[in-house]
């Protein structure tokens, strides 16, 4: 869809444009006008490496960058980014790839445009107008944000004023300076109309405030301030954006039953078990250690940051989730829970297991004495108490069988009930390896042989058999699809050696030029032959070849897409030096093949005319089939 407006060629996009496997966002309205140009130009300033590297841990390796896939499952990584290129691909199961653009919208949920916009305000490239003019739902969250920042913006004020009340609080927690800059904690004042106050002067910022929560409505008309007299922890997502406020009661002169905490209620920028509270101050450290502590509470968090440790989460009162879980992999393969040490800590504990094991996140248990949570260990007994409890932790199913021993009976049949009350957490392990170090390691704990807890888990199974069969007959009815959509059939060696020749090597690419006449027909896989005969031509015209990026664009068919971000990502051990030998090689072969599916063909057409009778077709054929035998010998002697 093109179409020129105000003397600009603009192209009028929907989230199709950018390149991908996926509509996101299908059915959205259009979000506006963006010149081609304009999204080159931000492409080419934004480095894909760097802007991965806020989601994911980066390994070099060989000329592409490699992390664990966070768009599937998996336990040793096959996401490839390639910074030369600019692309990334996944040669996993999930076979995920695209640009900058396409990561963005996949790792935050966001549409085209929203990613386009952010990055254009980041490099401070200009967009059009037209193309800030974002759709409703798009505005309201902008709004959202900006409210939430001024609401913030008011506590930290009166945090800063409010000295005398607070201060002496803060001195006792050892909360400094610091702690309070790097976490924007504010105070909100004992008044009911302190940030209605400020809010109002704007009347949509009042009927933000309220969908936010941070103010409510009153009975009479009017609204009041949500949060009074407490000490105020702003909830940040990943990107630094204030999506809640949690507060704590500060003073003694307190009403009686107010709950000493006081959380913003869920809303349009807030979901209650999709963010964890410090993961976007603690991402770096977590990252670098490969490790984050997980805690329940603001105050938890706080202290340990103030005594030096870094790497910390809170989950705020809710058991880990799925989703949280999904956040920390993108730092980190391993947590450390440290939770109360009651009967709600333990049972947040064992939810972590569950979820670790099933996700594939290492979980390590670290326990604390008797009625201490980690902020009353810290500020009771210091930095030592707290290093000890991390040493002192132990992998998440020894933690298990520790804590199913305790109220076991002694001897055997306690060891069997032990086995049994496992078999829940074992029973989700996806890998066979994995599955088979966790059955050793119970097997350890309890002095028991591996057999015993295979044979328990086995039982189990049988329970759960006829149930599985019946399923499993039911999905045999249903017709097997591809989950990637993009088809399994292998695809010739050497064709698509050829393409990585033509797309990483201009010599290669010129004498394909020169032949593409004869080697296109040989090629049989369709999508490889599009892509070349693509680049052949554009080779011709222009004298070059567009980045991958840009060429992507030229080809609707997700298949061939999908090759071309696979092919384009591979990092393959030939050299400059080697290429033309490569490509001669892989020409042989290609042609081979070709002759080989003629010869058959031959054969079938000679049989036919055989049977029909038909001498002259006969004769045709057979001059052909000669000719083809001849091409074969003249290869092999090659
Ligand atoms: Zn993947």
């Amino acid at each position: 869809m093109l179409s020129r407006k105000f003397g600009i060629l603009t192209i009028h996009f929907d989230t199709e444009h950018s390149i991908g496997k996926e509509t996101i966002g299908k059915g959205s309205t259009l979000a506006g006008h963006i010149p081609p140009e304009v999204i080159a130009e931000i492409r080419n300033r934004t480095n894909i490496v760097e802007v991965v590297s806020n989601f994911l841990t980066l390994k070099r390796v060989g000329r592409n960058y490699v992390a664990l896939c966070p768009f599937h499952q998996e336990k040793t990584p096959s996401f490839h980014v390639n910074e030369e290129r600019q692309i990334y691909y996944c040669f996993g199961a999930c076979k995920e790839g695209g640009d900058v653009f396409k990561f963005l919208m996949k790792i935050e949920g966001q549409e085209f445009y929203e990613v386009v916009r952010e990055l254009a305000r980041k490099h401070q490239i200009p967009l059009p107008r037209e193309a800030t003019r974002s759709r409703k739902g798009e505005e309201r969250k902008e709004r959202g944000y900006r409210i939430n920042t001024m609401a913030a913006a008011f506590f930290q004020q009166a945090l800063a004023q409010a000295h005398e009340r607070v201060g002496p609080y803060l001195e006792r927690r050892g909360i400094s300076k610091e702690t309070v800059e790097r976490f924007a904690l504010g105070y909100a004042p004992q008044s009911w109309e302190a940030l209605t106050r400020h809010l109002s002067r704007s009347r949509e910022g009042i009927e933000t405030a309220r969908e936010l929560g941070l103010v409510v409505a009153g009975r009479k008309g009017g609204h009041y301030d949500r949060f009074r007299g407490r000490l105020i922890f702003p909830i940040h997502d990943l990107y630094g954006r204030v999506v809640a406020f949690g507060g704590r009661i500060v003073g003694k002169d307190v009403p009686e039953n107010t709950p000493k905490y006081l959380n913003s209620p869920e809303s349009f920028l807030y979901r209650k078990g999709e963010v964890l509270y410090g993961l976007y101050q603690a991402r770096e450290e977590i990252r670098q250690r490969q490790e984050a502590i997980v805690v329940e509470g603001y105050l938890d968090l706080i202290a340990l940051f103030t005594f030096g440790f870094r790497n910390a989460v809170a989950t705020l009162g809710t058991a880990l989730t799925p989703a949280q879980v999904g956040l920390l992999k993108r730092f980190t393969p391993r947590i450390v829970t440290l939770f109360d040490g009651d009967a709600a800590g333990e049972k947040a504990t064992r939810r972590a297991i569950e979820l670790g094991l099933e996700l594939g996140l290492e979980v390590e248990v670290a326990r604390l004495p008797p009625g201490e949570d980690p902020d009353s260990l810290l500020h009771g007994r210091g930095a030592e108490a707290l290093e000890a409890a991390l040493s002192a932790r132990s992998p998440a199913l020894t933690h298990l069988v520790e804590e199913s021993l305790a109220t076991a009976p002694a001897g055997a049949p306690g060891k069997a009930r032990v086995v049994r009350e496992l078999i829940p957490f074992l029973r989700p392990v996806r890998d066979p390896i994995e599955l088979s170090i966790h059955i050793g390691k119970v097997a350890d704990a309890l002095g028991i042989d591996e057999i015993f807890v295979r044979r328990c888990l086995m039982e189990e199974k049988g329970h759960r058999r006829g149930a599985e069969q019946r399923r499993k007959a039911e999905q045999r009815e249903k017709p097997q699809t591809d989950p990637t959509g993009k088809g399994e059939g292998s695809l010739p060696i050497a064709e698509e050696t050829l393409l990585y020749l033509a797309l990483s090597f201009t010599d290669t690419l010129e004498a394909l030029t020169e032949k593409a006449e004869e080697v296109l027909p040989w090629m049989s896989a369709p999508p490889l032959r599009e892509l070349l005969a693509h680049m052949v031509e554009q080779w011709q015209q222009e004298g070059r070849i567009s980045p991958v990026t840009e060429m992507i664009e030229h080809f609707k068919e997700e298949r061939t897409r999908d090759l071309l971000l696979r092919i384009s990502t591979q990092d393959r051990a030939i050299t400059a030096d080697q290429a033309m030998q490569a490509l001669h090689e892989c020409l042989a072969r290609i042609e081979a093949g070709y002759l080989r599916r003629q010869e058959k063909r031959l054969q079938r057409s000679i049989r036919a005319a055989e049977a029909a009778q038909d001498g002259e077709t006969m004769a045709t054929l057979l001059q052909e089939f000669h000719e083809i035998i001849r091409r074969k010998q003249k290869i092999s002697i090659l």
